[in-house]
C-alpha cells in the first residue's frame, strides 16, 4: 500500500483518495485540512485584490504552501 504524507503538516494520509482525502496542488500533496486552510487563506487575500490576476493568484498560492511547509501549517488570514 502506498503511504502518502501531507507536505504541509507532514501527517500521513490514511487511505489516500485523490480529491477526497488528499489534494494535489501544483507539485505538492495536501491533506484535506491543509487544503481547507489554503482555500481559506487564498479566499481571504483574493477579496483584497482587484482586479483578479491569475498569475498573481498562482504565485500567492505557491508562497502560502511554502510558508505552510516551513511552519507545518498554512497561515489563514484573520
Ligand atoms: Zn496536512
Amino acid at each position: 500500500m502506498k503511504h502518502l504524507f501531507c507536505d504541509v503538516c507532514k501527517r500521513e494520509v490514511v487511505d489516500p483518495i485523490p480529491m477526497r482525502t488528499f489534494y494535489h496542488v501544483r507539485e505538492f500533496d495536501l491533506c484535506e485540512n491543509c487544503r481547507d486552510d489554503l482555500e481559506a487563506a487564498t479566499k481571504f487575500t483574493v477579496r483584497t485584490r482587484q482586479p483578479f490576476d491569475f498569475a498573481w493568484f498562482q504565485k500567492m498560492q505557491l508562497d502560502l504552501i511554502k510558508i505552510g511547509i516551513a511552519k507545518n501549517r498554512i497561515p489563514v488570514g484573520k
